[in-house]
């Protein structure tokens, strides 16, 4: 390891693995009995749409998919704004791409342009997507989330619309899979009757989806013809006999090192007071990295691969461990999440040491550290 003066983004950087994304999606895949839709919304939820999109072989022009082993190219790719299918169009990418969350009508022309699936289900803006050219659309059906999408009782409202226009597919989005499995199946109940009641205006093989990363994870085998996994891709969320892996890695450098005596206090607040001479290394990456406030005083860092305690709050730039025994020094290279010989802090349990919700953690990870990936995501 180098020591002492540290160049650029050599602080602190986030490693994303491609291989681990791939394997988990052929994980999701198979468990879910269905074609991806990988959800790569708020920039691979961190972690880099276009290197995500490639790794699980998507088009990419004539350079071609990675063809990765054992895993089908996805079906689609899920985002959420039209930035973000302008960034995957203008870096090359053919591959479909659905975008899940309302837009606004005066949207749809841009998203028409784009070669996006949009979400619909209001009427007016079904005719409007059918003047501005668009072609495939899907109808998204609220099932109980209370977020977006004709309500499950109210589907027959939509029956002429979906005449004039039909979609290429139906959806619905669960609430609770991981917490409350019994709502999944209840919202299930509730798409399929809103599909048997319009079975007579949807065309016969429109594809119907339901599920997210916990919904693959928890469903008995009910064979959907898309599933729409996005944290289980990272390797976080329903990890449960999924055997996912985990794909990111958060270091950072230790660029502070000092002893301090019993009753000395380390950071703001003066939150942490040491009971006895202790040693206190200071990681390059706080807050400001996506190394969350929350993990003050109750974080745990890897350093030579021995878990080493958070003390004292985390700062925007840097953040206090204890390395009293450890050996360390300026210039190792700490793990804040991650896998360090044979300790890994998953995203998991880092969450839930501070409290957070894993997608929170993840979605924030990319704030300041500049990705690195293994292996290289292409040659462009
Ligand atoms: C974000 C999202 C998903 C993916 O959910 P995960 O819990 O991350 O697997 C699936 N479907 C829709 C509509 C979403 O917005």
């Amino acid at each position: 390891m180098r020591g002492g003066i540290y160049p650029g983004s050599d602080r602190a950087w986030l490693e994303v693995d491609l291989e681990a994304v791939r394997h988990n999606a052929a994980r999701l895949r198979q468990r879910a009995g269905a074609p991806l839709v990988p959800m790569i919304k708020a920039d691979g939820y961190g972690t880099g749409a276009v290197a995500v999109a490639r790794a699980l072989g998507a088009s990419f022009g004539d350079r071609g998919a990675m063809a990765p082993d054992g895993v089908d190219p996805p079906w689609a790719l899920g985002i959420a704004t039209l930035d973000e299918a302008e960034s995957l169009r203008q870096a090359g990418c053919t591959s479909r791409v659905l975008c899940t969350t309302p837009l606004l009508p005066e949207a749809l022309p841009r998203a028409a342009a784009l070669g996006v699936r949009p979400a619909l289900h209001r009427a007016g803006d079904i005719a409007r997507w059918a003047e501005a050219g668009g072609e495939a659309w899907h109808l998204a059906i609220d099932t109980g989330m209370s977020r977006a999408g004709v309500r499950w009782d109210a589907v027959a409202a939509l029956r002429a619309a979906l005449l004039a226009h039909p979609p290429e597919g139906v959806f619905t989005h669960f609430h609770s899979a991981d917490e409350l499995p019994d709502t999944q199946r209840v919202q299930e109940a509730r798409f399929r009757g809103a599909l048997a009641e319009l079975a007579d205006a949807l065309p016969s093989g429109v594809l119907r989806h339901v599920a997210n990363s916990a919904g693959i994870a928890g469903g008995e085998g009910a064979a959907w013809d898309l599933a729409r996994p996005g944290i289980g891709l990272y390797g976080a969320g329903p990890e449960e006999g999924l055997g996912l892996a985990p794909v990111v890695h958060l270091r950072a450098r230790l660029v502070d090192l000092r002893r301090i005596e019993p009753r000395e206090t380390v950071s703001y607040g003066a939150t942490w007071t040491a009971d006895a001479p202790r040693d206190v290394a200071t990681v390059a990456a706080g807050y400001g990295d996506g190394y969350r406030r929350h993990l003050s005083n109750r974080g745990t860092v890897l350093v030579r691969g021995i878990p080493c305690p958070v003390v004292g709050r985390v700062t925007m730039d840097m953040t206090m461990v204890d390395v009293t025994g450890v050996g360390a020094a300026v210039g190792d290279v700490a793990t804040l999440i991650g896998r360090d010989g044979d300790q890994c802090l998953t995203v998991n349990a880092v969450a839930e040491a501070g409290g957070l919700s894993p997608y929170e953690l993840l979605v924030g990870l990319r704030l300041r550290v500049p990705p690195r990936y293994r292996p290289v995501a292409d040659a462009s």
